[in-house]
């Protein structure tokens, strides 16, 4: 059987609010073997970024499970948390934000090479940072630029090199390229599959585009207001789509073919409130199948194929149950 690196059970995040306690994450379970990708999916609001930020500890969870190489990151301390951050990095959605202004393009990678204290002498760091360019593809003459004298592509490649740098064995990538235009997004996501190839890490892919993770990720959950509504290999997911959520972001896709169209369902209907909310599908207000049961309870994860599972209270072995 593979090996877990990552395995978060059970995960909440609850934030109070004036108005009640606001569910952001509410019971994620997932599991990421070493070397995969996971992809996150949802729309904004949906938690997919809380439950990154999470599993890094940098918002604190709830309650729930974190183990990270067998280990509970839930019991670290701050100090020990921050030691493990060498293991796992993030790279962020917008890459001019995460950058600091006053600092040239070395001084922003070198920072992350002295963390990982190997690199003892000022010439062993730079020699570092080059080679590390070199890996995201940045040119050498850009060495002494700061983040407003570059593209976005640039950018977000120091932002990865820098991830890098740290030598870790999971990058979170939250919404990596989606500030990015598409001809570049293409090519920090190959980028991101070499790496991966190359040097064997995992990822924790978040974006709202199911598009952008159909070939970056082994594994696609997708989320609505705080809670896993599908998960399933990414291929499976895409052949055969059960939840119609699901559905509905997949026929948003366009498809790269000319005169080529989808049906598009569009989803109508308020989106219930993450607030205290009701024993009820959350997804009920927009389902086009919501019927008594999906206002009366909340449907449970369940399998439906290997390694493929649904929360909907409607789906059977034919698919979704019409009136
Ligand atoms: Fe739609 Fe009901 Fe399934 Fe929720 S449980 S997705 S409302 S059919």
């Amino acid at each position: 059987m593979a090996e877990s690196l990552l395995e978060v059970k059970n995960l909440k995040k609850y934030f109070k609010t004036s108005r009640g306690m606001l569910h952001a994450v509410d019971d994620i379970t997932f599991k990421l073997e070493r070397g995969k990708t996971l992809g996150i999916v949802g729309e904004s609001g949906c938690g997919k970024s809380t439950t990154g930020r999470c599993v890094m500890r940098l918002i604190e969870p709830t309650s729930g499970e974190i183990l990270f190489e067998g280990k509970d990151l839930m019991s670290l301390s701050k100090r020990e948390m921050r030691s493990m951050r060498g293991d796992i990095q993030i790279v962020f959605q917008d890459p001019f934000s995460s950058l600091d202004p006053r600092s040239t393009v070395m001084q922003s990678i070198a920072e992350g090479v002295k963390v990982t204290g190997k690199y003892g002498t000022r010439q062993a760091i730079e020699a570092r940072v080059v080679e590390l360019m070199d890996t995201v593809g940045l040119a050498q003459r850009l060495i002494n630029a700061y983040p407003h004298e570059l593209d976005g592509g640039r950018r977000q490649r120091i932002g990865i090199a820098r991830a890098l740098a740290v030598e870790p064995k999971l990058s979170i990538c939250d919404e990596p390229v989606s500030a990015l235009d598409v001809s570049i997004q293409a090519q920090i996501l190959n980028l991101l599959q070499d790496l991966q190839h190359q040097l064997g890490f995992s990822y924790i892919f978040i974006t709202h585009d199911l598009a952008v993770v159909n070939h970056i990720s082994d594994d696609i959950m997708v989320m609505y207001l705080g809670q896993t509504v599908e998960m399933a290999p990414s291929e499976e997911l895409f052949r055969a789509p059960a939840h119609p959520y699901t559905k509905a972001l997949l026929s948003a896709i366009p498809i790269p073919k000319v005169g080529a169209t989808r049906d598009r369902i569009l989803l109508k209907g308020e989106i219930s409130s993450p607030i205290d909310p009701e024993d009820a599908c959350r997804f009920s207000k927009r389902c086009n199948y919501a019927a008594d049961v999906c206002h009366a309870s909340c449907p449970k994860l369940r399998e439906i194929a290997p390694g493929h599972l649904i929360a909907c209270h409607r789906f059977d072995i034919n698919g979704m149950i019409e009136d």
